[in-house]
């Protein structure tokens, strides 16, 4: 029996349009496909990089 009764969950932020995890190797910062690196969409938070502007891609073709 698990003790810990929670679903195991990401601790770390990642944005739903991030590939990978930040300092992954193999993962790399880019222009965020949906706002153009803007950060947002029209007076939103852009959803896919988290108002970044970038998302993290993976580079190394996995
Ligand atoms: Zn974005």
């Amino acid at each position: 029996m698990n003790k810990n009764a929670q679903t195991e969950t990401d601790t770390t932020n990642v944005n739903p349009g991030d590939q990978g995890e930040p300092g992954t190797p193999g993962v790399g910062e880019n222009i965020c496909p949906e706002c153009k690196g803007k950060g947002r969409i029209g007076l939103t938070s852009c959803p896919t990089c988290g108002g970044t502007g970038v998302v993290l891609e993976g580079i190394g073709g996995a």
